[in-house]
């Protein structure tokens, strides 16, 4: 195999082999073909797209990099969720817990933050202690014995996507149907689970712009899914303003303790139950929509939702006493304002720039070594729809590096839109 030639059959709009596809892989994971030559074929792909056969060759390829897990014997319904990714998007952190407090075994495998996204692999590590890149024994030994684990990509599991998924990241080929597809559906079929949700966002911060794209990602994706025979339903949301009243690391999962204690954001809420109800549907828990959301309530009032979190914390390395103590862990040294300069109603909010804010406070990597700032984050205190007056704080930006909290400053001026009218903001979408 010549890797310039796959790249250059690709760049030129061909269609690459199933064998192609492995070898340039499979080299790259063993360090055979340099970072630069997969990065060229990334941008290939992102400008040239796959055909479904490709798809199924990359999905193929990405999955049996690594192992795959096994829990044919679990008495369990064996499921998880995944988000197409998001700014403020912290609904695996709560969800997680909350189904695996219901009965659903939960061994979900998640991503850093990636682009101007966030990472829910990220926002666990700010849990002092917290591991996730614990080995497969211990992975499926968790899950069966709490019903939970949240890890990561590992040398073991999906070693293909840890890989592509952090170049991809800093090399401008993240939005793209079939790398996203590769990437989601080569981890979730590692997983060994029977029923998937996915939340496929769409808006000005989600990868898809529009519902048109994010329909064919949705499609693509769930094609995947039924192909290794697995549950899959799709759930499509907005992503036209951040998740939540937070978006950063620790005060995600601050947010997300709030939620699984009872006091979650309303959005935040409304796309974990519709989501949480979509396996719960698959697993036969109950008979329909109403008491499936219904379920989840009532396991975050008897606060079984929240034991689930803090047990599966002790598990990977955490300690309750810091779950405890959410409050006060990971204070920001500097903060900064953004007021509105006039009264009315917040129209739009620009949440791909939010997004890139936070990768400038210190949340995500403008390069693979850089390493992420715990304390830092961003909190709306107005979202689409709101009245605000004049001299209002809209948002409050904080971290612990000035230098970083200026850069984030000047990124988000001018992304939020005050005008006369009072909007509708719509979250569920079909
Ligand atoms: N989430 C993933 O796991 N991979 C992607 O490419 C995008 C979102």
């Amino acid at each position: 195999m010549i890797p310039s030639e796959i790249i250059k059959q690709k760049r030129n709009g061909n269609e690459i082999s199933h064998a192609q596809i492995k070898d340039f892989i499979n080299g790259y994971v063993n360090d055979e073909i340099p970072e630069y030559q997969m990065s060229a074929l990334l941008m290939a792909i992102f400008f040239n797209g796959m055909t479904d056969t490709e798809i199924s060759a990359l999905v193929d390829v990405m999955l049996n990099s690594g192992k795959r897990m096994d829990f044919t014997h679990s008495a369990n319904y064996v499921a998880d969720k995944h988000s197409t990714g998001g700014v403020g998007d912290k609904v695996s952190i709560i969800l997680g817990p909350l189904l695996a407090a219901a009965g659903i075994a939960i061994p979900m495998l998640s991503g850093r933050s990636l682009g101007h996204t966030g990472g829910t692999l990220d926002k666990l590590e700010t849990i002092p202690g917290f591991k996730v890149d614990i080995n497969l024994d211990e992975f499926r030994k968790q899950v069966d014995s709490i019903g939970i684990a949240m890890i990561g990509q590992t040398k073991e599991i999906c070693p293909a996507d840890r890989r592509m998924y952090a170049l991809r990241d800093v090399t401008g080929t993240v939005e793209s149907i079939p790398l996203i597809s590769g990437s989601i559906m080569s981890k979730k079929i590692a997983e060994g689970i029977s029923g998937l949700v996915l939340d496929v966002k769409t808006g000005n911060g989600a990868f898809m712009k529009n519902i048109n794209e994010a329909h064919k990602l949705g499609e693509s994706l769930a094609k995947i899914g039924k192909s290794f025979n697995i549950n899959t339903d799709v759930v499509y949301t907005s992503m036209n303003q951040p998740l939540g009243k937070f978006a950063g690391l620790w005060c995600e999962v601050q947010e997300s303790i709030d939620g699984l204690k009872g006091n979650g954001p309303d959005d935040t809420m409304q796309v974990t139950f519709e989501l949480g109800a979509k396996l719960i549907l698959q697993a036969g828990l109950v008979k329909t929509q109403l008491e499936a959301i219904a379920l989840q309530k009532e396991l975050i009032t008897n606060g079984q939702a929240y034991q689930k979190f803090v047990e599966m914390v002790e598990y990977q390395g955490g300690n309750s006493k810091d779950i405890a103590n959410y409050k006060k862990l990971h204070q920001p040294k500097f903060s900064k304002k953004l007021i509105a300069e006039k009264s009315g109603y917040i129209q739009s909010m620009d949440t791909y720039k939010i997004g890139l804010a936070t990768v400038e406070l210190g949340c995500g990597r403008k390069k693979t070594s850089d390493i992420v700032d715990s304390t830092a984050g961003i909190k709306f205190n107005y979202k689409i729809g709101d009245k605000v007056t004049d001299g209002d704080t809209v948002f409050r930006l904080f971290n612990s590096d000035k230098i970083k909290l200026e850069s984030a400053y000047n990124v988000l001026k001018n992304c939020f839109i005050i005008g006369e009218r009072k909007i509708e903001h719509q979250l569920i979408l079909s």
